[in-house]
């Protein structure tokens, strides 16, 4: 019974050394006593071995954001050239064959690239057709795109698209 004596000596003095909260062992026998505040950074300590563990909140969410903002772009990449593309279709085969070849060879580009390069559409659109053209095609892409505007990469590219300088 030495053990179970020690256990609950240990027991009842071990206290969160961050937040002073009484450490619980879950899982008992595992010797690993956990802070069961929430609001503490601090996890559990290794009894046998002193180890003590703690939340990296902070580490976390800087590694992970840039991941999220990436997942979050590719689909706006496909939703921006869809648009795009159906726009072009609809207005003529012809307009569609001139603008997908000129962003091949001009910038080795493709409609779902436009989105970060909205200035390779408006060139294209500016130097090989006529201006009533580029207000249609931002007129349609506009519609297709309206109801994700509200996405900050949307409505910027919309405005670059837009922009008459
Ligand atoms: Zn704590």
């Amino acid at each position: 019974m030495y053990n179970q004596v020690r256990y609950e000596v240990i027991f009842g003095i071990m206290n969160c050394p961050d937040c002073g909260t009484l450490l619980i062992e879950f899982d008992p026998g595992s010797g690993n006593h956990h802070c069961h505040n929430p609001n503490c950074s601090f996890q559990y300590v290794e009894l046998m071995t002193g180890k003590q563990h703690r939340k990296t909140v902070k580490n976390e969410e800087m590694e992970n954001k840039p991941l999220v903002s990436n997942l979050d772009k590719k689909p706006k990449r496909i939703l921006v050239g869809l648009a795009i593309e159906s726009t072009l279709i609809s207005m003529s085969r012809s307009i569609f064959d001139k603008v997908t070849s000129r962003l091949r060879e001009d910038y080795n580009a493709n409609v779902f690239d436009c989105l970060d390069n909205p200035q390779y559409l408006k060139k294209i659109l500016d130097e090989n057709f006529d201006n009533s053209i580029r207000v249609v095609v931002i007129k349609s892409v506009k519609t297709i795109l309206g109801e994700f505007a509200y996405y900050e990469s949307i409505q910027e590219f919309l405005d670059k698209l837009s922009d008459k300088s």
